[in-house]
């Protein structure tokens, strides 16, 4: 049975913990924990929505260990999320719902990770909360990013403490910031791949500079300084369609004979290296991976409204050489592309985004 438990002060051994697969030891469920700083109106944090995403742990773990002898300036409240999965180093354990899908607002169905989340958003609600954090990693090669689902000034201004590059989507639903953006500024980070002291560093500077924060509104002659980028698809593929990633699309790699047999293979190949265009401008015709013959729609796009939008984005071309290649129909930025299989058929190959000015 999935309880939230909550606690008023730091269990023992959180601080030490060296894996979150070992957090299973300290906390036996997904858990609140409100610590009162100098400034009552807290600040709430979300860590291990998918539980492998272990930076905001370690960046929350690194914050307390720097205030073990002093008061914190502002209370905090911190959710730790899917334990059961973070005890496998999994992002959620087959039958589990995505716990960043299930927050209020989601069209997914009544279940206990709804409850859940919901318990979780009255709890935080009744505190009048000054700003939410939600915190992720990616698994390709990303730069780090804050997220938004409204472009007021003040989301705006708090994700661009984090980093000037900020993407604004509507869909999916169901998502913490979306939910938590009903009763204060909140975004979401996304600070690379896990495991790495950079991330953890930077997610936990951004921490405590928002903690000293008085007020989320920016100087009136220093707007933030940002580039957005709006999400127009998501983009999948179809469970019937296999894949890989090997070669380099760009050179003729056709006398390679191994590239040669995966083409044999696969229905669709990406190169090994595809991550590396994630926030890059792509301009119209770019080609992002060889189909094979009597394959026809290789990938899927749909937009907000989960409307298939696949011929909008992308279309089939035969090259020169007789190669079939999938190509953009018009100029978009990826982002959260991946190389990690797994990912791919549990949440999304990629994202679109085109440039969104205000
Ligand atoms: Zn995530």
């Amino acid at each position: 049975m999935l309880t939230l438990e909550e606690l008023t002060s730091i269990p023992d051994g959180l601080l030490t913990i060296e894996r979150t697969t070992d957090l299973h030891t300290v906390l036996k469920q997904p858990t609140l924990l409100h610590l009162e700083g100098e400034i009552k109106q807290p600040l709430f944090i979300s860590v291990l929505l998918h539980a492998n995403e272990d930076t905001g742990f370690f960046a929350i773990q690194s914050l307390l260990k720097r205030y073990q002898d002093k008061p914190l300036p502002r209370s905090l409240s911190i959710f730790f999320g899917n334990i059961a999965a973070a005890k496998e180093g999994l992002r959620r354990l087959d039958g589990q719902p995505d716990y960043n899908r299930v927050w209020p607002g989601t069209d997914h169905p009544e279940c206990d990770e709804t409850r859940l989340m919901q318990k979780v958003v009255d709890s935080i609600a009744k505190r009048s909360p000054f700003a939410s954090i939600d915190i992720h990693n990616n698994t390709g090669k990303n730069p780090h990013y804050g997220c938004i689902n409204n472009v007021k000034e003040t989301s705006l201004y708090l994700a661009s403490l984090f980093s000037h590059i900020v993407v604004y989507f509507e869909t999916p639903r169901g998502v913490q910031s979306m939910a938590m953006s009903k009763l204060c500024p909140a975004i979401t980070i996304e600070c690379g791949k896990p495991h790495l002291a950079q991330g953890v560093e930077h997610a936990s500077d951004f921490i405590e500079t928002v903690l000293h924060l008085d007020t989320l509104k920016p100087h009136v002659n220093n707007p933030p300084k940002v580039d957005i980028f709006h999400t127009v698809a998501r983009v999948t593929i179809p469970d019937s369609i296999s894949f890989a990633f090997a070669g380099n699309i760009n050179d003729n790699a056709d006398n390679k004979v191994d590239t040669q047999q995966l083409k044999q293979e696969y229905d669709v190949l990406f190169s090994e290296n595809i991550d590396q265009i994630n926030f890059s401008k792509l301009p119209k015709d770019t080609v992002l991976a060889t189909v094979k013959k009597g394959i026809e729609q290789p990938l899927k796009a749909w937009d907000d409204k989960e409307k298939d939008v696949t011929n909008d984005y992308f279309s089939l071309a035969t090259s020169e050489q007789g190669r079939r290649q999938l190509k953009l129909t018009r100029s978009l930025m990826p982002a959260m592309l991946t190389l990690d299989k797994k990912i791919v058929r549990q949440d999304c190959l990629c994202y679109l985004m085109e440039e969104y000015k205000i």
